[in-house]
């Protein structure tokens, strides 16, 4: 299967050829056409997946040949739990824009910074990315309006859920038109994404995506038992002794992440954290660094557990254990993204091996957890 023979014209295949992409992954294969013919569509996909592409490219394909006024009105909104993701997308976005038949304006907002620049950065735009806060807020200061929106997307829509997003997007979807056409992407289903179709009236087309046709094969996991005692020593030695150049660790506390930066920092590893806590520049700035290769280890909350990407990272280490498996497999994703290969390291005490019994159990495979107490941690 190619991509021209999904039905996307030669404007898009550039980009997709500048971008590297050789076949569409499954979602996209799938995704597509339905999108194309102006459908509903409902995606169970993991992070890692290509959904992004798989709702860019369409929309954009649509988009080019339509005649659109230079107002404040958006054509195409994609609602997103999180300011990374939306900033993410919007790139995505813009990779498909550079060779389209006409100029076609994208633009991502969220909270956390000033307002007034994308108050100002507003007219003209027509595929705005936007978490839900900061949407009321522009529309509530008459920045623009998602009165008139042909295509909305939601993604990630059970983190929208998990993060308490509710009640904005009650709100957000009583100020759309009812006729638009809506895609959602979703890693799992329950009864709050079932509510969603039922506000917004749709009966999309669904399209399911094993997370074992996402790239969890291509990831190598590891487990290692130790105690509460060796666990910071052995995460140095680790790293060290493995030469670790670039590896995203993982806790679940914003405490932990700063407490553990600075023990690294003390080590002579160079470290930064990114968490909740942060202000957006930082964390944009902090995730940049690591991506350049100027910080060798960044140490993350579940906040960027998803739809982060960072090419070809080698190494995940999950300094805690998240309690949902889910999470567990979202943060292993980091690595081994678009069928990379990639390492998943993760330290067990006592207390966590009951349930790490379970995300294996859950995730259909089991992991090797190899014993530390011979490792000779002195001087770590
Ligand atoms: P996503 O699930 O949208 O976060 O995409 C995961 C990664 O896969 C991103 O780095 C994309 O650039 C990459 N990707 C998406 N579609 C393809 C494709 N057809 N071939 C190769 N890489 C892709």
């Amino acid at each position: 299967m190619s991509f021209e023979s999904l039905g996307l014209s030669h404007n898009i295949i550039s980009s997709v050829k500048q971008l590297g992409y050789l076949k569409p992954f499954p979602i996209q294969e799938q995704g597509i056409p339905v999108i194309l013919s102006g459908k509903d569509m409902m995606g169970v996909a993991q992070t890692g997946s290509g959904k992004t592409a798989c709702f860019v490219m369409p929309i954009l394909e649509k988009l080019q040949a339509e005649v659109v006024q230079r107002d404040r009105n958006i054509e195409v909104l994609i609602l997103v739990p999180t300011r990374e993701l939306a900033i993410q997308i919007d790139e995505v976005f813009r990779a498909f824009t550079t060779n389209l038949k006409r100029e076609v304006r994208t633009m991502a907002v969220y909270g956390g910074v000033s307002i007034n620049p994308q108050m100002k950065g507003m007219l003209g735009v027509e595929v705005l990315t936007a978490t839900p806060g900061r949407l009321l807020d522009l529309i509530n200061s008459k920045a623009l309006s998602i009165g008139q929106i042909q295509h909305l997307v939601i993604d990630e829509a059970d983190k929208m859920f998990q993060m308490g997003f509710e009640d904005e997007l009650k709100q957000l979807f009583a100020l759309m038109p009812k006729k638009k056409q809506t895609t959602l992407f979703s890693a799992t289903l329950n009864d709050k994404i079932a509510e969603i179709n039922k506000i917004l009236a749709i009966d999309p087309i669904v399209i399911e995506i094993d997370s074992e046709d996402v790239h969890i094969d291509h990831i190598e996991q590891i487990a290692y038992h130790v105690t509460s005692e060796t666990k910071g020593p052995f995460l140095r030695y680790l790293i060290k002794e493995n030469k670790m150049n670039q590896v995203l660790v993982f806790v679940s506390s914003t405490r932990t992440a700063d407490k553990l930066v600075d023990k690294l920092i003390k080590n002579k590893i160079r470290a930064l954290s990114i968490h909740g806590q942060k202000s957006q520049g930082n964390r944009r700035d902090h995730l940049d660094y690591f991506k350049k290769g100027d910080v060798q280890v960044l140490v993350a909350t579940d906040l960027i557990g998803r739809g982060i990407h960072i090419d070809a990272l080698p190494v995940v280490i999950n300094f805690e254990l998240p309690r949902s498996p889910l999470d567990y497999v979202h943060r292993i994703g980091r690595t081994g993204r678009a069928h990379d290969t990639g390492l998943a390291i993760t330290l067990l005490t006592d207390e966590d091996l009951q349930h790490f019994g379970v995300i294996q159990k859950k995730m259909g495979k089991s992991v090797e957890i190899k014993p530390t107490n011979e490792v000779n941690l002195h001087g770590y």
